[in-house]
């Protein structure tokens, strides 16, 4: 049996630069990985046939059955690896779901994580974040966690220096909007993307930032092209990221295709009392520092 953290994403500059003909869309995202996390336990028996069965605590909305991310994780690597047998996950959710924090792509990273440890590492880590590619784009990302220079659709990931050590506050209320509303959205406005974007200098920005520890420096290459769209329909998240910054937030902003939000705090006490103030206006809210790979 195997127990491992499934943490949250949170993305620090998110970019869409193209619209491949199958509509799903080119991005450039330096995405990192937070204390904030599911807990996923994974357990396999080899037998003659395969059983799956997901449980879950914290969270009673998630479906349990195979339209569950870390259910289909389990059944994709069975299929890729050729193992029958029955598998048990339990889920032990805290991220907040569809919420822009990637935590249906991280419980599906934990369970393909777990499985090959108990297999006996059949897949290497690059054949693990192929097939994670499959079920998701975050998943690639959450296969490896820490801090990345994501491209492609996802399945494009480039090392990149940790984020140095900080104080987050992650925060989300009320209903999120579809991702693929987003990004229709953005597409009218963009014209769909056929122009190519223009080369985007901000991430080696932040890079060369992080490269000398300068946490607050990199603060202003941080971005969210999403935040031209989400906040117009989702009042939340202006509201919640005004909280953030009248707690002396160094930078807040929207995660994802949101609903949820972030704030970048330089000391702890500062990051308790936004966590307070958020709660007390009826959202949920987390204080979390970034964390580094998995060890794989
Ligand atoms: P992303 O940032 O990757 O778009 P998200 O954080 O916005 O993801 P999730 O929390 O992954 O969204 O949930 C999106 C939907 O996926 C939920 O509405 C839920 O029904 C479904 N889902 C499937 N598996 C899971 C899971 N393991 N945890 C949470 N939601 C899941």
């Amino acid at each position: 049996m195997r127990v491992e953290r499934a943490n949250a994403k949170i993305n620090l500059y998110l970019n869409v630069v193209g619209r491949r003909e199958n509509g799903y869309h080119d991005i450039v995202s330096v995405m990192q990985t937070v204390s904030l996390c599911d807990l996923v336990t994974v357990d396999f028996a080899p037998a003659e046939h395969t059983s799956i069965c997901l449980q879950s605590s914290g969270n009673v909305e998630m479906p349990t059955d195979c339209r569950n991310l870390a259910w289909r994780a389990a059944e994709k690597f069975l299929q890729a690896t050729g193992r029958r047998g029955e598998v048990r996950i339990i889920l032990e959710k805290h991220i907040p779901m569809a919420a822009g924090l990637a935590g249906g792509s991280a419980d599906a990273a934990a369970v393909l994580r777990a499985l090959n440890a108990l297999c006996c590492n059949p897949l290497t880590v690059d054949e693990l974040c192929t097939l994670g590619a499959s079920l998701g784009a975050d998943v690639p990302f959450c296969i490896r966690g820490g801090s990345a220079l994501v491209g492609g659709i996802g399945e494009r990931m480039e090392d990149f220096p940790a984020m140095p050590q900080c104080f987050l506050v992650v925060a989300c209320r009320g209903e999120g909007v579809s991702t693929p509303w987003a990004y229709g959205e953005l597409d009218q406005k963009y014209s769909g993307f056929v122009e190519p974007a223009a080369a985007d200098s901000e991430p080696e920005q932040i890079r060369t930032c992080w490269e000398r520890g300068a946490l607050l420096d990199s603060c202003t290459h941080f971005f969210n092209l999403f935040e031209e769209v989400v906040p117009a329909v989702q009042k939340d998240v202006d509201a919640l990221k005004a909280i953030l910054q009248s707690a002396s937030a160094v930078r807040a902003m929207m995660s994802g295709s949101g609903p949820s939000v972030f704030g970048v705090f330089a000391c702890r006490e500062d990051a308790e009392s936004a966590c307070l103030a958020l709660r007390g206006s009826d959202a949920a809210a987390f204080v979390c520092h970034p964390c580094g790979k998995y060890p794989l």
